[in-house]
């Protein structure tokens, strides 16, 4: 829970044919991310995810999920309330401590964190008026505060979760208990986080409502600089097998000064994106320090008893902290390309694809009648919707030149196209009869392939 800091990261390299502005743009156009409330002038810092946005987070979810908890024995799930105990965020440091230093300008009325100030050489300066009449920091908490119950009143305040991981922390107990599992073991979560950031930026980047995907992995102390390792390198791997290229992610190790008290280690995973380089997940040691926090505050015995040594103990935790909205916006930033592809006549123009990975695109496969007005055609093309629904999300078009409605799909980067025509109906050459075209969005090569074995194929091609 660092204060932010991205005016000090180093501006990413030149960005090929990714601007923010034409991200920002496709993802309204084509139904990726819209401003939230926008027919009320919107909310600053806040996002609603439209049908292909929700698809994208959706596939990133479940990856992560899949790979941090179906595939390991070590792991297992929780969904914790987004509203706790108040006692909750004052053990855990957040009611004291999580905020950001802010400074007012006298003259301007601007409210800005203490390090975005200017500073001349000529002492700090408000950077929208250029006024040196500035308030001394003040700390700001960046939860939001809330009610609960009938009656406004100090006995009923708590706030929205500015993390998930205190849900883990509290329900260690009830966890080990029922899951039986012994050190080093993890408890993961999915959820939505709320921060008040003062300066909500970057399109989702830096947003007010966010979701985290998190792991809290228990292990003894002697193990934890060990795992810290192991855990980013974890990580690292999953980044690349969501499509993101190694060379854009990079490792910072946090300096000690940046480091929270308590922790022994932190890396964060940055990426390059078009506006500079940019945290996207945190990895650190946490050593036993919310654990401890919680058995302090509460009472309760938090420990861990070691049947082989009987000895009882906090245990140790490492913790990969990733935001899925940020992970999403790294996608489109990774996948958005353009290139230069023959139209209908045969005269090159530009491309706008998605280079999605299949894995975690929106849409997997659209299927195309050749013709719409032909009944055998569209008969069969949505024939083939109802033989891939049960694996994927599929997609059936028939409006349109078909390269008109291959240029719809890579600009969403759906990575496979089907393409049902007279061959399917085996009206020329029997031996096509019940075969179709697979068109691969990339590389745009197409193949023949039989509609028996579609499933089989695409299903290999999208795990
Ligand atoms: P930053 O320094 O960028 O504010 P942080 O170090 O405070 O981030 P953590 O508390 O480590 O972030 O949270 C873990 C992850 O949650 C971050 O790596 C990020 O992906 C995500 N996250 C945190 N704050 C936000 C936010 N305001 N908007 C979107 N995602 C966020």
């Amino acid at each position: 829970m660092s204060a932010s800091s991205d005016s000090q990261r180093p501006p990413s390299q030149s960005y090929g044919a990714a601007s923010m502005e034409k991200i920002v743009s496709l993802c309204k156009r084509r139904g990726f991310i819209f401003q939230s409330s926008e027919i009320y002038g919107g909310l600053n810092g806040l996002w609603d995810y439209g049908p292909l946005g929700v698809e994208l987070k959706r596939n990133l979810k479940n990856y992560w999920w899949r790979v941090m908890v179906h595939e390991r024995d070590d792991v297992v799930g929780l969904d914790g309330s987004i509203l706790m105990n108040r006692a909750v965020w004052k053990a855990s440091g957040h009611e004291d401590t999580f905020s950001d230093p802010m400074v007012d300008c006298r003259s301007c009325k601007a409210r800005l964190r203490a390090d975005q100030l200017i500073d001349k050489g000529k002492g700090r300066q408000c950077p929208n008026c250029g006024g040196k009449d500035l308030t001394e920091p003040r700390a700001f908490n960046l939860m939001f505060k809330t009610y609960v119950g009938a009656t406004e009143d100090e006995s009923s305040v708590t706030y929205l979760r500015p993390e998930t991981a205190q849900a883990i922390f509290v329900q260690f107990k009830n966890v080990l208990e029922v899951s039986r599992k012994k050190l080093p073991f993890g408890i993961a979560q999915i959820g939505k986080a709320f921060r008040n950031e003062i300066n909500p930026r970057n399109f989702t980047f830096r947003s007010r409502e966010f979701e985290q995907m998190e792991l809290e992995y228990f292990c003894r102390a002697e193990e934890g600089m060990k795992l810290l390792e192991y855990w980013k390198d974890e990580r690292l791997k999953f980044y690349e097998n969501i499509g993101i290229a190694r060379d854009k992610l990079h490792v910072l190790t946090v300096p000690d000064e940046e480091r929270a008290f308590y922790s022994k280690g932190t890396y964060d995973i940055e990426y390059d994106f078009p506006f500079g380089r940019q945290e996207l997940e945190g990895v650190a040691y946490r050593t036993d320090y919310d654990l401890s926090q919680h058995q302090k505050a509460s009472g309760k015995s938090l420990e861990y008893f070691d049947e082989e040594t009987k000895q009882k103990f906090i245990p140790h935790v490492v913790e990969p902290s990733a935001g899925v909205d940020r992970t999403v916006l790294a996608l489109i930033c990774e996948a958005y390309s353009e290139d230069q592809a023959p139209d209908e006549k045969g005269k090159m123009e530009t491309r706008l694809v998605l280079r999605f990975h299949p894995r975690i695109a929106p849409i997997k496969c659209a299927v195309f009648p050749l013709l719409k007005n032909k009944e055998q055609l569209v008969a069969k093309a949505k024939e083939i919707v109802d033989l891939l629904r049960p694996q994927m999300f599929v997609f059936y078009d028939e409006s349109g030149a078909i390269g008109r409605r291959y240029r719809r799909q890579d600009e969403i980067g759906t990575p496979f196209g089907l393409t049902v025509d007279f061959e399917t109906l085996g009206e020329k050459d029997t031996s096509l009869r019940d075969t179709v075209t697979l068109r691969e969005r990339d590389s745009m090569k197409q193949e023949r392939v039989a509609i028996k074995d579609l499933a089989n194929i695409l299903v290999s091609r999208i795990a």
